[in-house]
């Protein structure tokens, strides 16, 4: 059975903890691998150059490995923001502002149907100099649980929207499962559509509105864990996250710290 074979079967419907630590250990053992797996190119294989230029109004893609990433592209000390659940009409423009205000870059992890009814902000994302990343269609956070073909729809249908708001030009380069419900199948489905996995290395808990203080508290507290930090523009009233944002950006800059992009071609540590 070839890898795309694997990655296409069905998975049995097997609960159970030993299933599941199956699947763990089964996991590990892929992403120990995955970048060399990721990195093969046969020889003598060329892409076909005719083809390349005739869909060149398409985003391009280029294989990433599928090992959720942690890092950020703009080194030590940099912080990598992730900003979930949008685009939202009240709350991502107050985003934007906010990032602008500090010159920092984020990644806006959009839910599809969420980008198809707000194209106008996904360019405003695209133009700002941020990148995109997919978030699903449902935001099914028990979608690791379900059958890979379901998983598969929940994320090529999100992509296929947030790039057709985004104008069809702009590749979506990350994808992240909601509540991190990753599974090595979506993964896969998600790496071989050139968007890397992401992950993240400090909640803000900005989710449940514990006050604009304690958010920005909980992301300096946390923020030795890794440069990826979580905020939510989507989901309700966001006030407390544009506020504790800002109060988090105005401290990185007194400290002379960066914001970045995760690293989308290297291996994670
Ligand atoms: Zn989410």
């Amino acid at each position: 059975m070839t890898r795309k074979d694997r990655t296409r079967a069905p998975r049995p419907h097997t609960g159970g903890a030993k299933a599941s630590i199956a699947i763990a250990a089964s996991a590990a053992a892929v992403a120990a691998t995955v970048w060399a797996v990721a990195t093969v190119v046969e020889p003598g294989h060329h892409p076909p150059r005719a083809e390349a230029s005739a869909r060149s109004a398409a985003p391009v893609r280029q294989q990433v490995p599928e090992g959720i990433t942690h890092d950020s592209e703009a080194g030590k000390g940099a912080v990598d923001i992730t900003i979930d659940d949008g685009p939202d009409p009240t709350w991502t423009p107050k985003v934007l502002h906010v990032l602008a205000k500090y010159d920092a870059k984020a990644v806006f992890c959009m839910i599809g149907p969420r980008a198809k009814d707000h194209p106008d902000l996904v360019k405003q994302v695209v133009a700002a100099g941020h990148r995109l990343c997919d978030h699903t269609m449902d935001h099914d956070v028990t979608m690791d649980k379900k059958p890979v073909a379901y998983q598969e729809q929940q994320i090529l249908d999100a992509r296929a929207l947030i790039e057709e708001a985004a104008g069809g030009r702009t590749p979506v380069a990350y994808y992240r499962a909601p509540g991190g419900a990753f599974t090595l199948e979506s993964r896969r489905i998600a790496a071989a559509q050139g968007m890397r996995p992401l992950g993240w290395n400090v909640d803000s808990k900005d989710f449940a509105k514990p006050g604009a203080g304690t958010i920005a508290g909980t992301v300096e507290k946390e923020i030795e864990n890794g440069p990826t930090v979580l905020f939510h523009d989507g989901g309700g009233n966001r006030s407390q996250t544009v506020e504790a944002l800002d109060r988090v950006l105005s401290r990185l800059k007194e400290e002379g710290r960066p914001t970045g992009f995760p690293v989308r071609t290297g291996p994670s540590s």
